[in-house]
């Protein structure tokens, strides 16, 4: 872990909250609507860039401070691991589009497709940079094949038992594969695994607290995500 890279990545992490703001605005809304463009509150336009509060009547969009304050620590614990490697890039990308995916999934209970789709040629290309330039040939065949490992796991647990794993979760976890499997077959069984044991043990606090019931449903990306970032921010060198 770089302490330097890491400092820096924290930095970093405000500012690009404060971008995924407007990403996070407009498109936490139920799937086939229209992207949010208007104050919840009183129905005025809200700017395209810099959604924190509404300029009309003062409502502020979202937790004041927490988009910010995540994707600084999910940035500055990826930049302590990867700062100054071929795959700093990928590993960057990933963990601030995952922010604005999990602070959608948690509002809204979807994973877009607008985010995740585009997001798969923009990690593939950037990991084939990584391979390229630090002779990784094998650490890029094994993420392609990651990312088809995953996402049909996914796509088997999803036609088991449907209305558990969503299509999203099915999409995202293909992606999170490509991540995954980069750093090797370990690393994406444990980032596969932890993503469970996460949602589990979270949905048994919470039924013990009496706020979910057993039938209830939460969603499962924000899991996903947070299993794949530990399993990648613990896992030692491929
Ligand atoms: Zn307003």
């Amino acid at each position: 872990m770089s302490a330097v890279w890491a400092a820096e990545g924290l930095v970093a992490g405000v500012p690009a909250g404060t971008v995924l703001r407007s990403a996070v605005f407009q498109l936490s809304v139920p799937s086939d609507t229209p992207d949010q463009t208007t104050c919840p509150r009183c129905a005025a336009a809200v700017p395209r860039w810099f959604v924190i509060r509404c300029g009309h009547c003062g409502h502020h969009f979202g937790t004041m401070g927490a988009l910010e304050l995540v994707t600084a620590l999910v940035l500055g614990l990826l930049l302590g691991r990867f700062g100054g490697r071929p795959d700093m890039l990928a590993f960057s990308f990933l963990g601030v589009l995952g922010v604005a995916l999990a602070a959608i999934d948690l509002s809204v209970q979807r994973l877009p497709d607008r985010l995740i789709l585009p997001a798969y040629p923009v990690t593939i290309v950037l990991l084939a940079f990584a391979a390229l330039t630090g002779h990784a040939a094998g650490a890029f065949g094994r993420a392609l094949l990651g990312g088809l490992v995953l996402g049909g796991t996914y796509l088997a647990l999803a036609l088991v038992r449907p209305g558990g794993i969503g299509g999203g979760d099915v999409k995202l976890a293909g992606l999170a594969g490509l991540a995954l499997g980069w750093l090797g077959w370990p690393t994406l069984m444990a980032g596969a695994a932890l993503g469970f044991i996460l949602s589990g043990v979270v949905s048994l606090a919470l039924i013990a607290a009496r706020r979910l019931t057993l039938q209830s449903m939460i969603s499962f990306g924000p899991f996903m995500l947070a299993g794949a970032l530990l399993a990648t921010t613990l896992a030692g060198a491929r």
